[in-house]
């Protein structure tokens, strides 16, 4: 391998074909650092609108600490894993805290913000600031394995092989490409090795699939939800979820869970039993994907005889949307005709 070649190529070829992303027009480490965690578990296209929403509601460090968490989680409700959100905004509050309001420079400092890993506090500092750090996210990892045939990569030494090939004089732009190697070229299924502008220093390239298919993904968990829709003068009943939850902290329609399919209204009744009166047929049926979840969702009229216990609300369905309501029930109620 010819690594001096190796990444003058990459450079060039990145130069030329990087896919023009939001969070690329920009050096500010605080944009980088959304784009960064909003892409954690999430896709690039389904990112970008909720990236653009977010940074206008909040463009600077300052905004995003001194904001409401509603509002934040507003801005989130869709994408899935709330906690991110959470702990965006708690690191926005010690930042402005105890930092200026700036993002740290160095890695280790970085990584004392809640939420931020290695591979996130190396790909800011990187990006904004060319701090001279290796970002190993899954894609890099499986380029790494091909690029040096390594079939039992570990996670340190995939560190030390990107911190060898690192470039020294372009840290940043070398991450990216990269990491835009292993999205658009090096795929885990059916690498397009013909076209890759470093198959010629690529030790795998014979038998890409060969070398590690990535970091294992998480398998697929299948939820069967049943949802009760609550009308009252024109208001619909909310219900928000603790914490710890799946959907947590956002305002769900009153929602029972199940882990396969299980009969009709029986977790719903369960957990509602004396508060809900539930209808026997379902009115709708919705599907809905957070991150690994596949949920399947069974809407049924219910009728209130006494208020849930904890934090739950009537809200006017034209105020719906002030709320910050989970990706699953907006989908719930655009079903039924509400409009979110
Ligand atoms: S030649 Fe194939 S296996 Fe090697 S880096 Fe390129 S796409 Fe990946």
């Amino acid at each position: 391998m010819d690594v001096p070649r190796l990444r003058r190529v990459l450079l060039r070829w990145f130069a030329r074909s990087k896919r023009p992303l939001p969070w690329r027009q920009t050096r500010d480490p605080y944009a980088i650092w959304v784009s960064e965690v909003m892409l954690q578990q999430t896709t690039v296209a389904a990112v970008i609108p909720y990236y653009a929403r977010f940074m206008a509601r909040f463009p600077t460090i300052l905004s995003l600490a001194t904001g409401d968490e509603d509002a934040v989680l507003e801005m989130w409700s869709g994408l899935g894993y709330y906690a991110r959100a959470r702990n965006l905004r708690l690191g926005a509050q010690v930042l402005a805290r105890n930092h200026n309001g700036t993002f740290p420079r160095d890695v280790e400092t970085a990584m004392t913000i809640k939420g931020v890993g290695r591979y996130t506090a190396s790909a800011v500092t990187s990006l904004a600031y060319g701090a001279r750090v290796a970002a190993v996210d899954g894609n890099v990892f499986r380029v790494l394995s091909r690029l040096y045939a390594a079939r039992d990569l570990t996670s340190p030494r995939a560190q030390q092989l990107a911190t060898n090939l690192l470039s020294a004089r372009a840290p940043g732009a070398w991450n990216e490409a990269m990491m835009e190697l292993g999205a658009t070229v090096c795929l885990p299924k059916r690498p397009r090795c013909q076209t890759c502008p470093v198959r010629t220093d690529c030790e795998g390239r014979s038998r890409p699939e060969s070398w590690g298919g990535g970091r294992p993904r998480r398998a697929t968990i299948k939820t069967m939800v049943e949802m009760a829709l609550v009308i009252r003068s024109d208001r619909v009943l909310l219900v928000r979820t603790p914490t710890g939850d799946l959907m947590g902290g956002l305002y769900e329609l009153p929602h029972a869970g199940l882990p396969g399919q299980e009969e009709a209204c029986m977790a719903l009744r369960d957990r509602y039993r004396g508060r809900l009166r539930v209808a026997p047929e379902a009115v709708t049926t919705i599907r809905h994907a957070v991150t690994h979840h596949r949920i399947e969702a069974l809407i049924f009229r219910a009728r209130l005889l006494k208020l849930p216990s904890g934090d739950a609300i009537f809200q006017p369905r034209g105020a719906l949307s002030r709320l910050p309501l989970g990706g699953l029930t907006r989908k719930a109620l655009r079903a039924v005709g509400i409009p979110v």
